[in-house]
């Protein structure tokens, strides 16, 4: 079967031309059992290539479900007038950081809603005190689109990576999922800023969501290559009630792990998590999706009595536990396995902005060949 043609030769030359990667991905449906077994891995191959058995965490805190935005799939969307709308105080953020800390997590991901109350002064402020008390961590916001002003204050207080799903490269799947004021053009372009102040920066996509074709997807990839981010999120788009696309139907978990390996084969080096959505869909969903290449696990690190709140999708997991559950189950998984979950920032593999604590632009020693050697030694000790 061609498919499996267009599987080695991918795993060879990490790339595929259009027309086959179009055929490949219309083929997913057909393949077998064994050949997907194969695909995931040849992806999994790829990734203890670079990483081994490493799981890297990230403590996902959801600071605020008020949100300026009315993204078609998404729960915490302006016109949902039922949802209950919270936002943390800075204190109740760092106390957070704080928990999971101890817990051993040394990357915290700031994630919210576009809310008018975030203004750069108090995202700043946060930022650095994060910082300040936590040195070896490293700080990812998720808060939408802003101007490259605002990414270069943040980056500036001492956030290194962002993450901004494009969500879709094809600028009618963009118009069918999001409302008229938002444009993809924007969004892309927000990320290349980001790249270009020095962020590490993550874009992604969802997986069946409603309208999005098998070219939609290629497009998904080109872009992608185009734009060269360190991390990529990928998840199953799950219906929420209160939203135009209540009663459209879940991603499946064959096209995310399909979806998932296929990115680990492109990328290499790029963290890829395996996505709260994957859990959602399926018990086993999150080692599942490690066990088709992704190397990341978020576990969520916000108050219990706002979890609940902060639902962009039905049936999300974890709402009921403490921090530190989610730890040890997340932990516990990755065991069950044969993988490991560290204690480390992982950066992506080559990229080492900050040695010394200072954002890359600051560093009197920021020679490329410098900063690499001074983090793999760094890694080796972790
Ligand atoms: N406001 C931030 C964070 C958005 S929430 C931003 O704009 O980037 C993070 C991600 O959750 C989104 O990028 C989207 O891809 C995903 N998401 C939102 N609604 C979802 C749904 N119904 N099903 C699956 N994923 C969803």
């Amino acid at each position: 079967m061609r498919a499996m043609e267009w599987i080695d030769r991918l795993n060879r030359d990490g790339t595929l031309p259009d027309g086959a990667l179009l055929e490949l991905i219309s083929a997913r449906h057909g393949l077998s059992g064994t050949e997907r077994e194969y695909l995931y891995l040849l992806a999994r191959k790829k990734s203890t290539a670079v990483f081994g058995h490493d799981i890297y965490l990230r403590g996902l805190i959801e600071f605020t479900n008020h949100c300026r935005n009315n993204c078609r799939y998404c729960g915490i969307r302006r016109d949902n007038g039922a949802l209950h709308r919270y936002r943390l105080t800075d204190a109740e953020i760092l106390s957070c950081t704080d928990e999971g800390y101890a817990l051993g997590l040394r990357t915290f991901v700031l994630q919210g809603g576009e809310d008018a109350y975030d203004t750069d002064g108090r995202i700043c402020r946060i930022v650095s005190e994060i910082r300040k008390r936590h040195p070896d961590c490293a700080v990812t916001l998720s808060i939408g689109e802003k101007s490259r002003e605002s990414y270069r204050r943040y980056f500036e207080a001492g956030a290194e990576r962002y993450l901004l799903r494009h969500e879709t490269a094809d600028a009618g799947h963009y118009s069918y999922l999001h409302p008229e004021e938002m444009s993809m053009e924007h969004r892309m372009n927000c990320l290349y800023e980001l790249k270009e102040i020095g962020f590490q920066i993550g874009a992604g996509f969802m997986v069946g969501s409603p309208g999005q074709t098998d070219a939609c997807y290629v497009k998904d990839f080109r872009f992608l290559q185009e734009l060269g981010p360190h991390m990529i999120g990928i998840g199953p788009f799950v219906p929420h009630h209160a939203t135009p696309f209540a009663d459209c139907a879940a991603g499946t978990l064959e096209d995310t792990l399909f979806f998932l390996a296929l990115l680990r084969l492109y990328f290499p080096k790029a963290l890829i998590p395996a996505t709260t959505a994957l859990g959602t869909i399926h018990p086993r969903g999150r080692e599942l999706g490690v066990l088709a290449g992704a190397n990341v696990i978020m576990p969520n690190l916000s108050p219990g009595a706002v979890r609940k709140d902060y639902l962009l999708y039905d049936g999300k997991i974890c709402v009921d536990d403490e921090a530190g559950q989610c730890r040890d189950c997340i932990g516990s998984r990755m065991h069950s396995i044969g993988y490991r979950t560290v204690a480390a920032r992982g950066d992506y593999p080559g990229f080492f902005g900050k040695p010394d604590g200072l954002p890359a632009g600051e560093n009197p020693e920021s020679e490329t060949g410098k900063r690499c050697m001074v983090s793999e030694q760094q890694e080796e000790i972790n």
